[in-house]
């Protein structure tokens, strides 16, 4: 299985990827997630990475394929593999589509979850994720048990700091520009699927299950 999360920003990819990696034991690889590790790692990477995290922009293609590549080439990427926030451009699509070719394979399905914009202004702003586990809360819609508290360890929750409204605006905006045009590139090879991701992600994840289920 081979698939790709896309959506804009807010969208519930990591949400869905979650449930997911529940049901299907394929690596979950997210682009925001590494360049987070990165930067809270202080490697040289996650210097030049955060400079555009803040701003809401895009790390550079040539950083952002370097670090996919590299970890589709590890072994448990074999049987499959599940990325979620790439690619973001057509030039990232185009490095994928080269990398699953050498192997005789093809991205199976591009899952696009789709979120009025006013909704996921309210989904961002209320995000929160614990410092220790990296579980995801929403303070409007999936409040842990006691503020700021992790329930599954118990880890402070903290507000990601390009969730911000200034940054998330920006955000908004590359994701028309730059990544919304990626749509029609999977919808061209045949294998683009629109879900609507305003309802219960418990409702969501049904439907992302059916699809995948044809896959198999
Ligand atoms: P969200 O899930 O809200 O869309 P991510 O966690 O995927 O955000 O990404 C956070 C930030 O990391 C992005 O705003 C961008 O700066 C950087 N980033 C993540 N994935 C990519 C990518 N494929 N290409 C370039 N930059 C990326
Ligand atoms: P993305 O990875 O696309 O940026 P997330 O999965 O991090 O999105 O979700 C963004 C925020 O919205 C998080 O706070 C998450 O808890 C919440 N969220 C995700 N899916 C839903 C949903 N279906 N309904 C309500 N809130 C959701
Ligand atoms: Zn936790």
């Amino acid at each position: 299985m081979n698939i790709i999360l896309m959506g804009p920003p807010g969208a519930g990819k990591g949400t869905q990827a979650e449930l997911i990696k529940v049901a299907y034991p394929i690596p979950h690889i997210s682009t925001g997630d590494m360049f987070r590790e990165a930067v809270l790692n202080g490697t040289a990477m996650g210097k030049e990475a955060k400079k555009y995290m803040d701003a809401g922009q895009l790390v550079p293609d040539e950083v952002t394929i370097g670090i996919v590549e590299d970890r589709l080439a590890q072994g448990d990427c074999e049987k499959g593999f599940l990325l979620d926030g790439f690619p973001r451009t057509t030039l990232q699509a185009q490095a994928l589509d080269q990398v699953v070719a050498k192997r005789g394979k093809n991205v199976e399905v591009a899952l696009n979850i789709s979120v009025p914009e006013e909704i996921l202004l309210l989904r961002m702003s209320g995000r929160v994720s614990c410092t220790t586990c990296k579980a995801v809360y929403n303070t409007k819609f999936s409040p842990p048990a006691s503020t700021g508290v992790c329930d599954k360890c118990g880890g402070e929750l903290v507000q990601r700091s390009d969730d911000k409204e200034e940054t998330v605006k920006n955000r908004l905006k590359v994701y028309q520009d730059q990544t919304q045009p990626l749509l029609n590139y999977y919808e061209q090879q045949g294998n683009l699927t629109t879900l609507d991701g305003n309802r219960d992600s418990v409702e969501v994840f049904k439907d992302v299950k059916a699809i995948l289920e044809n896959l198999r």
